[in-house]
């Protein structure tokens, strides 16, 4: 058996040829003196699609995240966060480690977080608890299975929480937006700060952009300095950026299709997960299963790579390197699969 089909990250996606061209042919300059014109176009580029004043590029979408922390928060300050998402849980203790922030986590198990429960955290401040700075919000929300945001619940929350900002976490935005129809534009309207991955789905080799109030943006700048992202000649790196913004964002609607049909194929292979495919919206299948980490051990073993993202978790997602005919052969494997007894 040699073939394998690998589901473990969007991030495997590899640069189209139309992205090598532009690479190759990027005219670039000094970032630092702001002198770089592809990055500049590729930053005007996404702060018009997100409709902010300003954008900045910068290198993964977690520094993204959390230069977003420093300019919206200060050390010693609360950040409500949904428990599951990324900023919270995948990013080894950034806001801590690198900032002096602390989130106050509320249950994102459906994707979304409850209004009830973000507004009792800012209540707590009554009691004696720490300031809330701000609101911390993902989309699409990736432990949940890739679940594209309410735009209506978005706004709502950012309403409900007066002044305080709203980041929003959107490394798969545009998983999002193919998704639900809602524009880039119309789910960041609420949100102070806005991010954007452009190495996952998009498929372009680096980078991650930033939006929000040009103030804030400058600001950000300064940030992505301390942090050690400035970069010189990254033109190089947002000219697949735009390529990826031109060309890579309506093709996602594929992944979201073979990924429900994934979907389909583990819930029935799995009756005991109690998965319901219909709860993929985009390219993320995940799913609680008892014996999450030895199924996806023995899944490998018969070339089909995944993931888990928790003890009981286990997680596949497509992306464009996965084809129909890696569907084929992925319903081929679980016909035959026979987990081995713990
Ligand atoms: C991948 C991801 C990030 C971080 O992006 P990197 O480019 O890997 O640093 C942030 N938020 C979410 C929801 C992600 O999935």
């Amino acid at each position: 058996m040699t073939r394998r089909v690998d589901l473990r990250s969007d991030t495997l996606t590899q640069p189209t040829q139309e992205m090598r061209d532009a690479i190759a042919t990027a005219v670039v300059g000094d970032d630092g003196y702001g002198e770089d014109p592809t990055i500049r176009a590729l930053e005007d580029r996404f702060a018009a699609l997100v409709n902010k004043e300003a954008a900045i590029f910068v290198p993964s979408g977690v520094m993204g995240n959390q230069i977003a922390v420093r300019i919206l928060a200060k050390p010693g300050d609360l950040i409500v966060a949904g428990r599951g998402q990324h900023v919270v849980s995948f990013e080894m203790g950034a806001a801590a480690r690198n900032s002096g922030i602390q989130f106050a986590c509320v249950d994102d198990t459906s994707g979304t977080l409850a209004l009830r429960d973000v507004l009792d955290v800012i209540d707590s401040e009554e009691d004696h608890q720490p300031h809330v700075a701000m609101v911390a919000l993902e989309n699409t929300h990736m432990p949940s299975g890739g679940t594209p945001l309410d735009v209506g619940d978005i706004n709502a929350l950012a309403l409900a929480v007066g002044e305080r900002p709203v980041h929003l976490d959107g490394a798969r935005l545009f998983n999002a937006v193919v998704a639900t129809g809602t524009t880039a534009a119309q789910y960041a309207a609420s949100a102070t700060t806005v991010m954007a991955c452009l190495s996952k789905g998009l498929c372009a080799p680096a980078g991650s952009l930033l939006a929000g109030p040009a103030s804030l943006m400058e600001q950000g700048r300064i940030e992505r300095k301390r942090l050690g992202g400035a970069m010189r000649q990254a033109g190089f790196l947002a000219a697949a950026g735009l390529v990826a913004l031109d060309t890579m964002v309506d093709r996602l609607a594929d992944d979201h299709v073979r990924a429900r049909a994934l979907a389909e194929l583990f819930a029935t292979a799995f009756p005991e997960a109690q998965y319901d495919p219909e709860s993929c919206r985009t390219n993320i299948v995940a799913f609680n299963h008892p014996q999450a980490r030895q199924l996806v051990e023995e899944l490998a073993n018969v070339g089909v790579d995944g993931g888990t993202i928790g003890p009981r978790r286990a997680r596949f997602v497509t992306h464009a390197g996965v084809s129909d005919d890696d569907v084929a052969f992925v319903a081929h494997v679980l016909a035959h699969f026979k987990p081995t007894k713990s």
